[in-house]
């Protein structure tokens, strides 16, 4: 069969990514922020700038940019969003109404601030969120330990690269778009509409996101491949037209090849690598990635916990995922699809990913770990 396949663009000439800035500021004592910036930022903005191109600027604090067409982002910290000033918070939703424009805050704490780790858990789940809603910005989860000997408890040099990678260009990935698919990915929208609906309505009821209904990931298993949510989908909000149609993974070109109105997930090359991988092809598969704090950071179930932090978004990550999923069920990983509440396990400091063979599968393997969680 012909295919038309468009010569790899560089994505990131299209999404019109403008600088990026950047503000070390408040509230703590002499150090900690050049601190961070030495052993977090700086990093960060480095792998960034090696690896996909995008170049750091700063920006004074208190000082909002002309607005321009292309996407503004701006990184902000290290701070800590509970003990903000007005005056701070009026300058950060100054920036956050900037047209278009995209506001991440590293944050920062002092340990000790909050008595013992599970009192933090608990602020941090209910007022960040609250805070980040008010000023319309995205507060980056302070989650490591890393620094912690030097007094405060803030987020890794990983987080922040992939924070800024994930709300500029978000995909890691060379898209090829073949639109010789067109007519097998509409065919396979129309055949997964309901079982898209099911998790639809999973999701939204058991509210099953941390920072938005657009985090996470779907794929399904077709004859041609995926069927994949798109980029900066709203789970609770979707539709089979919210999906592409993935046909081929190339991991020594960094490719993926597929057909759809957007971008296919961002986490496309490791999940559908990995997916490929565990199960033999004739397995009806249906992958389910999304962020829960009370599993992911709640402590529940240690031993679903990858021993690291996986990066996102590559298809270097395919294999971790792979062994774990077979360290964990091993020659029984099939049977546990098919059979029982489908296979998962919590990718670190990220979210849960579950393998199964239909979304009611899904809704028994949710309330089961809410009845767990729960006891
Ligand atoms: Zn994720």
């Amino acid at each position: 069969m012909y295919k038309e396949i468009r010569k790899p663009i560089d994505y990131r000439e299209h999404v019109g990514v403008s600088s990026f800035t950047y503000n070390s500021a408040i509230p703590y004592g002499e150090g900690v922020s050049e601190l961070v910036d030495s052993t977090i930022l700086t990093p960060a903005f480095a792998e960034v700038k090696s690896r996909y191109g995008i170049s750091v600027n700063r920006l004074n604090w208190g000082e909002v940019p002309a607005s321009d067409e292309k996407t503004p982002y701006f990184l902000l910290g290290p701070i800590n969003p509970l003990l903000l000033k007005d005056e701070d918070k009026d300058y950060i939703e100054k920036l956050a109404q900037v047209p278009n424009a995209k506001v991440n805050i590293v944050t920062a704490f002092p340990y000790g601030m909050f008595g013992d780790t599970r009192d933090y858990r608990q602020r941090a789940e209910s007022d960040i969120p609250k805070f980040d809603q008010k000023l319309g910005v995205n507060s980056i989860f302070a989650d490591t330990t890393d620094a912690l000997y030097h007094g405060i408890r803030t987020v890794s040099a990983r987080d922040v690269a992939d924070n800024i990678v994930c709300e500029t260009i978000r995909v890691k990935y060379n898209p090829i778009r073949d639109k010789s698919l067109r007519s097998a990915l509409e065919y396979q929208q129309f055949n997964h509409s309901q079982e898209i609906e099911q998790v639809r309505a999973i999701i939204e009821q058991r509210r099953l996101w941390h920072r938005a209904p657009t985090d996470g990931a779907i794929v399904i298993k077709v004859p041609e491949g995926y069927l994949v949510s798109q980029t900066h989908t709203d789970k609770t909000n979707m539709d089979s037209a919210n999906f592409s149609l993935v046909s081929q993974t190339k991991s020594v070109d960094n490719e993926v090849v597929y057909e759809g109105d957007k971008l296919p997930s961002s986490d496309s090359p490791e999940f559908l690598v990995a997916a490929n991988c565990l199960f033999g092809s004739d397995l009806p598969v249906i992958g389910i990635h999304y962020h829960y704090n009370p599993i992911t950071r709640g402590g529940h179930f240690p031993e679903m916990v990858t021993s690291q932090v996986i990066e996102y978004g590559r298809f270097e990550s395919a294999e971790p995922i792979q062994q774990e999923f077979m360290r964990r069920y091993g020659q029984g990983l099939e049977e546990t699809v098919l059979e029982r509440n489908g296979a998962w396990l919590i990718l670190r400091e990220h979210g849960v990913i579950w393998f199964g063979q239909s979304v009611e599968q899904f809704d028994r393997f949710v309330l089961k770990i809410e009845e767990e969680i729960a006891n």
